[in-house]
């Protein structure tokens, strides 16, 4: 008898101190899961959310894969992505057509099914023997699926409470749908509504970034001044729908010359501005005349057959680093300007549809 009780005793102890510990494991899974949705909820910034989720996620919770499709239904996601330079290897893939995820409305675990919408395909699914499937909304309306997988088939079973992953899928749902409306109300005050190109807002903002970055890399900088000859008479004559579309049609002429670090912006009216750097002066010189000849070349096609012929006239100017420092650091940006805008001021006189290269900082051979 008093055997048999002991034996009890020690039963009892050992399931208590297993109870115990699992309730400790799952405190400290909580308290991890609590500071992770912290630390969402305290980014502001699209590339931290993201890195939050991918990375972070997956090594603190010991998954084998944690993957994120995002709805792309106004298209333009893919910019937002690309402007946040991602590392590549991230499993993360854009739906245009949200339509396979509205049915999905709460988390689904379990092994993988072939039913899966197909977008996971990218993921590595049939490496893994058990996935929870997180839709991420905002309201009604899909915005997303956070794929979290493993190789071990108890980690996620369809019986399972799936409180915990549905808190997490609401915090992942509010930060992306915040960091990415953040951007999006960035991206509208630096772009000009009728030409999609930078404004001139974002073009002074980046043109002290790329004065810093010459002075640092010892590269020159070159700028352009790209002005429509006689536009007021394109107004005049075809009305301001056929200007505003003149004005779309030289913006992508000359976005057409230019590498993925220059800048073009729309200064204001019919003027543009362009910032090249690193370029040697005969190949500022041979850009620059592209983009005449490219505006030149063919007439803008308006309605009805109609078209017009529109020209520019460019002023450039070309820093290089060793006279950067002859000006102080508050005037560099004004000085390179002025020089390209003098330089526009003599190519109007000259008689337009020309390039003229300001001589303040350099002489240049055209390119033969
Ligand atoms: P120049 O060869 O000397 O540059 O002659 P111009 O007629 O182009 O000269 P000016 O810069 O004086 O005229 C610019 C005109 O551009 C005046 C303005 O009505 C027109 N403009 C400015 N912004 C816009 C716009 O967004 N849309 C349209 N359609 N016209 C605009
Ligand atoms: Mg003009
Ligand atoms: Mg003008």
């Amino acid at each position: 008898m008093e055997r048999q009780l002991a034996t009890e005793k020690q039963w009892l102890r050992t399931r208590l101190e297993s109870l115990i510990d699992a309730a400790r494991e799952t405190e400290q899974k909580l308290n991890r899961l609590a500071a992770l949705e912290l630390r969402l909820l305290e980014a502001d910034d699209l590339s931290l959310v993201l890195g939050i989720l991918l990375e972070d996620l997956k090594t603190g919770f010991e998954l084998d894969q944690v993957a994120l499709v995002l709805c792309d239904a106004r298209g333009d996601l893919h910019t937002a992505l690309e402007s946040h330079s991602l590392p590549e290897h991230w499993p993360l893939r854009l739906m245009e057509d949200p339509a396979p995820l509205q049915d999905l409305q709460a988390p689904t675990l379990g092994p993988p099914r072939d039913d899966d919408p197909e977008v996971l395909d990218f993921c590595g699914m049939t490496q893994l023997a058990s996935r929870a499937l997180l839709p991420l909304r905002r309201g009604k309306d899909p915005i997303g699926l956070l794929v979290l997988g493993s190789q071990r088939a108890e980690r996620y079973s369809a019986d399972q409470d799936t409180y915990l992953l549905k808190r997490l899928a609401a915090v992942v749902s509010v930060c992306l749908a915040n960091t990415l409306s953040s951007w999006r109300l960035r991206e509208i005050g630096v772009t000009d509504p009728l030409t999609g190109m930078r404004n001139r807002r974002f073009f002074d903002q980046r043109l002290q970034d790329e004065i810093l970055r010459m002075e640092r890399e010892g590269h020159a900088l070159a700028c352009l001044f790209v002005d429509i000859d006689h536009f007021k008479r394109v107004n005049d004559d075809h009305g301001h729908a056929a200007g505003d579309r003149a004005i779309t049609a030289v913006a992508q002429r000359l976005a057409h010359h230019l590498r993925r670090f220059d800048l073009l912006a729309r200064y204001g009216g019919e003027e543009f501005v362009i910032l090249l750097p690193g370029l040697e002066p005969a190949e500022m010189h041979s850009v620059a005349e592209r983009m005449r000849q490219g505006v030149e070349a063919t007439p803008v096609p308006l309605d009805q057959e109609d078209e017009i012929s529109v020209t520019v006239s460019i002023g450039a100017a070309r820093l290089p680093p060793r006279l950067l420092r002859e000006h102080p650091p508050e005037e560099r940006a004004r000085v390179l300007l002025n020089a390209a805008d003098h330089a526009l001021l003599q190519a109007k006189e000259s008689g337009r549809n020309r390039l003229v290269i300001s001589q303040e900082f350099c002489s240049v051979r055209p390119a033969s």
